[in-house]
């Protein structure tokens, strides 16, 4: 168990500073109120607001949740293919789309969105999900009910019918009804965001956009993007924001926690295998390298990234040029290193260095890797299982080295409360890893000036100028050196 230099979390503070709920039966979820014994004690306190803010949401959660009175009446709304403003309660369906990592950081968005508007969160859970998240709102779901009337969420694309943009584009709605009284609006509107959205699509960063989406009781929300910086840039919610989250790079550490929790099924790999290989070392190094197939980096350099950013890092220690040496004492500290990566070769590589090899500082250094999946598998709920154990393994690392651009390490990294080495893809003389983190943000004005998707990025590769610059404007969002 470690607690951080400078926390404010006690040990044993279960709550995480008011974050989480109390109440919840704790054998029906172990990780909720266990993770914490196994995370470094975050240095970073939930504001009273946000506090406020999360158990006013979780009565109107219980409130509209599936299958309550209120609940029925909006989906007869939805059934009747068309509203005319607010209900009592009004949804955000989310519609899962890519892997784990953009599944979590896309329901984190979309959660802040509900937050902001009061409504109400729903997911869209297929078989390849069910069973790895607990519920994270107390005595309630926010699981969507398999009869949900609208079919084939799956399949949304930005043609659909009541796609926003598309309506936006053919005039068939505008944002200046949102100041009409009486205005007969579709019953629900499809979001459509994902990194390949389209300018009119984006039009939803827009303040307008936002006032008007207002009216309408059922919102479907599908994107792969970590859209909370953009929903920074909107005036109207600047203020609030600025309340709940007066560290404004705290925002997705607090909303992932709060959030994701691993169910029993995912806590017991979690912890099988943290007991065995990790629990008894001194210190825990979590490398986690995401090669992207159309993307590929040669396998010799990234793994010359990874020793060279370890090493020079101070991380890991280098292999000792003197052999035979003796052997190490009783007393010698054991660094156990977590390689996640779909294919077995890095941490290969890693294990003989340093079981053919004794270290020049005397530490022993034990290399460990949970799986090898060879390929990304979203479609199987036995392989999205893997991948959330091996986030949370991630996130219990006391040192974390993640790769650029993948949110499977975000989300490591943030649930840890870490602030990651990150590979860089590209050697330059001297650097292999940067100490930094940058999110980029879409703007409302992107849409008219269409400037191309920018992904979440967790690295500083893929900075956009004119975006951080105007991001900037407002208090960057960058911490460390960039
Ligand atoms: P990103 O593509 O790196 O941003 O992260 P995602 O999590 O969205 O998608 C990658 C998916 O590939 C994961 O969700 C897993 O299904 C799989 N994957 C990638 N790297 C690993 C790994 O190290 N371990 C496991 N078990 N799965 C991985």
């Amino acid at each position: 168990v470690t607690a951080g230099i400078g926390s404010v979390e006690s040990p044993g503070d279960k709550l995480l500073g008011g974050l989480l709920p109390p109440g919840f039966d704790e054998s029906s979820c172990l990780s909720r109120y266990q993770a914490a014994l196994y995370r470094k004690a975050s240095p970073h306190k939930p504001s009273p607001f946000l506090v406020e803010k999360l158990r006013r949401y979780e009565s109107l959660h219980r409130k509209c949740g599936p299958n309550t009175e209120l609940y029925n009446r909006s989906i007869q709304q939805l059934e009747s293919d068309h509203s005319t403003g607010p209900m009592e309660c009004n949804y955000v369906v989310w519609i899962p789309h890519y892997g784990l990592g953009n599944r979590v950081m896309s329901i984190v968005s979309g959660f802040l969105y509900a937050l902001l508007n009061d409504k109400v969160l729903l997911i869209h859970v297929d078989q390849d999900m069910e069973d790895l998240f607990c519920e994270p709102f107390p005595d309630t779901s926010w699981v969507l009910p398999k009869d949900f009337p609208i079919e084939n969420l799956g399949e949304f694309e930005g043609d659909a019918t009541l796609s926003y943009g598309k309506l936006i584009r053919d005039k068939i709605i505008n944002n200046d009804m949102r100041f009409a009284t009486k205005v007969t609006l579709p019953a629900y509107v499809y979001l459509h965001l994902p990194w390949y959205s389209k300018e009119w699509d984006r039009l939803f960063y827009c303040e307008d956009a936002q006032q008007l989406l207002r009216k309408i009781p059922w919102l479907l929300l599908r994107t792969d993007e970590y859209f909370v910086p953009s929903l920074f840039l909107v005036d109207e919610y600047e203020e609030e924001l600025q309340q709940l989250f007066p560290e404004r790079t705290t925002v997705f550490h607090h909303l992932v926690r709060y959030l994701f929790h691993p169910t029993n099924t995912v806590w017991g790999y979690v912890m099988r295998y943290y007991q065995g290989y990790l629990a008894k070392a001194d210190e825990r190094i979590g490398i986690q390298i995401r090669i992207f197939p159309l993307v590929p980096i040669p396998f010799e350099t990234m793994l010359n990234q990874i020793i060279n950013c370890t090493l020079s890092q101070h991380i890991l220690p280098a292999i000792n040029p003197q052999e035979p040496a003796a052997a190490p004492s009783n007393a010698a500290k054991v660094k156990a290193v977590l390689v996640t990566n779909l294919n077995s070769s890095y941490h290969d590589r890693l294990r003989d260095m340093y079981y053919e090899h004794s270290t020049t500082t005397g530490e022993v250094i034990t290399v460990h890797q949970p799986s090898h999946e060879e390929q990304q598998h979203t479609d199987k709920r036995s392989h999205n299982v893997k991948a959330w154990s091996e986030i949370t393994l991630l996130s219990f690392s006391d040192v974390l080295v993640t790769t650029a651009w993948s949110t499977f390490g975000y989300v490591a990294q943030g649930l840890g409360g870490l602030k990651p080495w990150i590979l860089l893809r590209h050697p330059r003389p001297g650097v292999a890893c940067v100490h930094a983190t940058a999110v980029v943000a879409h703007t409302c004005l992107d849409s008219g000036a269409s400037i191309g998707a920018v992904k979440m990025v967790n690295g500083v590769e893929l900075h956009h100028g004119a975006l951080k610059r105007r991001w900037d404007e407002k208090g960057s969002l960058n911490h460390g050196a960039a």
